[in-house]
């Protein structure tokens, strides 16, 4: 009984709940599940994504859909539509009824994206067993069987954004490997990819009303190393092709252009958009830089709302991301047109244009019935209303926008969410200086500034949810990506889901990651497997 608990309790994140259904001693009851495996839907789509998702661990090969009665699973789904309105929230719940009066597997879930859930659950523990007895087992005519315990296992999250954030400015991941990324995220059932698509160092969106993104603002010469003359843009096929992947998957493609500053690609384009009117290097070099878009420029509003425009046709998606972080207003305070527009706004701080700026690119997502989110510098410039605020900075900023009003999405980038960082304190470990080991992601809490304002109608925000945020400056290729998010990427879906047990259990839930982190390299991927986990 005890053994069957824990081989459902195996994957990551944990399920709320596991019933057993064998009653015998040792001897644990299952069913034996023969390759390749079939799934069988009265829904044909939600039949291919199930399978879709169950091959991220077995293969293409190894699973399929089919209409028969002796399909290894049956997928019962209520809704299985996606919902036409994007924005309404789409429960997640899920069970999997694994032996239970039959010899087969039954997902059962109210909303399409239940279903999903479970069958990413359902993808790990087939994918390999954490208990030796059932590792993948029983060569039978080549062909290879699982056995499952039998049990009704449930799921349920704590938080509604479960995210990953991956820079494909810095070093521009191939559409494979974000492909990849997103199947990873999916598979440990979290359901937002945040795309970084801009930043100082390139550009890497089409623009149709400013072509010289693609021809300038893309590329960056480096002769300090071997990139050289390095960079791109992914088309709009290639950005079809992730959000229909993204989609299938149950994952929500956020994507960001970061305004107004961190946009020096978008200088040595267009060098008129900034203060001083000078060409910029694409910089090889990381870092704040003081050159940031004119706030006085009404060529640059019209950029905003243009840009932003543009981002609401590629992506489909109820949130789009505007950056808003770190920039500077030493230029604004220096600029005649600046300094002009400070007046007509009646303002003295010329910080204060910061919200000015972020202004055009809101009314931009606003018109398109979308959800802005910025990071958490635009809440000094006092953002609308409705607008979700992403924390990087000390949790401590948090708590002045869920008083205000604002929801938030909290990843701190101080030994918990940053997973550019190292996995340990060790010169030869790769990654930043700064250190955020599985532990540290284990003790985050996003839940500590949770607040049920909404419920009680005091105005007050609430915390969403976190993600993992991977700068890649450092990162070249989706290896190394893998290398820094695993497995601290599943340490954090744990939290997020709220099945994490707390300190008392830390050891254990320790443990059962190591396990994980063994479970996701014989999948391929390139978790992190010293010490420290
Ligand atoms: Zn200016």
């Amino acid at each position: 009984m005890n053994e069957t608990i824990a081989h459902w309790n195996s994957i990551v994140p944990r399920p709320v709940d596991v019933r057993p259904l064998s009653t015998g001693d040792s001897s644990v009851d299952g069913i034996q599940i023969s390759e390749p495996i079939t799934v069988s839907s009265d829904d044909g789509v939600l039949a291919r994504d199930v399978a879709g998702m169950i091959a991220i661990a077995l293969g293409e090969s190894s699973v399929g859909v089919t209409d028969s009665a002796t399909a290894t699973v049956f997928v019962e789904c209520e809704n299985p539509e996606e919902p036409e309105d994007a924005n309404a929230p789409q429960p997640e719940s899920w069970q999997l009824e694994c032996g239970v009066g039959s010899e087969q597997i039954e997902i059962r879930s109210t909303h399409r994206l239940g279903a999903l859930r479970a069958a990413a659950a359902l993808a790990q523990v087939l994918a390999v067993s954490s208990i030796e007895a059932y590792a993948p087992s029983l060569e039978q005519g080549g062909r290879r069987t699982i056995v499952l315990p039998r049990a009704v296992v449930s799921g349920d999250f704590a938080f509604s954004w479960r995210g990953g954030m991956l820079d494909c400015s810095r070093h521009m991941m191939s559409v494979g490997f974000i492909k990849r990324f997103i199947d990873l995220l999916a598979l440990h059932r979290m359901n937002i990819f945040h795309w970084h698509l801009t930043d100082d160092q390139g550009w890497r969106l089409p623009s149709s009303a400013y072509p010289e993104l693609e021809r300038k603002a893309a590329w960056r010469d480096d002769n300090t190393t071997r990139y050289g003359h390095y960079g791109g843009i992914y088309s709009r096929d290639d950005i079809a092709s992730v959000v229909e992947h993204a989609t299938r998957r149950g994952v929500t493609v956020v994507p960001e252009i970061d305004i107004p500053g961190h946009v020096s690609a978008v200088l040595h384009a267009y060098p008129h958009f900034g203060c001083r009117g000078e060409e910029l290097d694409v910089p090889v070099r990381h870092g704040i830089f003081e050159d940031v878009l004119c706030a006085g420029s009404n060529e640059v509003h019209t950029f905003l709302e243009t840009v932003f425009d543009e981002l609401c046709d590629l992506f489909p998606g109820p949130y789009i991301h505007l950056g808003g972080d770190e920039c500077p207003s030493t230029r604004w305070s220096e600029c005649p047109k600046c300094r002009a527009r400070m007046d007509e706004l009646g303002i003295h701080d010329p910080a204060l244009l910061h919200g000015h700026l972020v202004e055009s690119a809101v009314n931009a997502i606003r018109r398109r019935g979308r959800t802005p989110v910025g990071w958490d510098e635009v809440l000094e410039g006092g953002p609308p209303a409705g607008m979700l605020i992403m924390c990087w900075r000390d949790v401590a900023h948090a708590r002045p926008a869920i008083e205000s009003g604002y929801d938030v999405v909290i990843c701190p980038t101080n030994r918990a969410c940053y997973f550019d960082h190292k996995h340990r304190d060790d010169p030869d470990e790769l990654g930043r200086l700064s250190v955020c080991t599985v532990e540290d992601t284990y003790g985050f809490d996003p839940g500590v500034l949770k607040s049920d304002g909404r419920n009680t109608g005091n105005g007050q925000g609430t915390v969403v949810g976190s993600q993992g945020n991977i700068w890649t400056e450092g990162i070249p290729c989706g290896k190394h990506a893998e290398y820094m998010a695993f497995p601290r990427m599943a340490a954090l879906s744990e939290v997020l889901a709220g099945t994490a047990r707390g300190a008392e259990s830390l050891a254990r839930d320790l443990e059962r990651i190591r396990a994980h982190a063994r479970r996701l390299r014989l999948l391929g991927v390139n978790a992190y497997d010293g010490p420290a986990i």
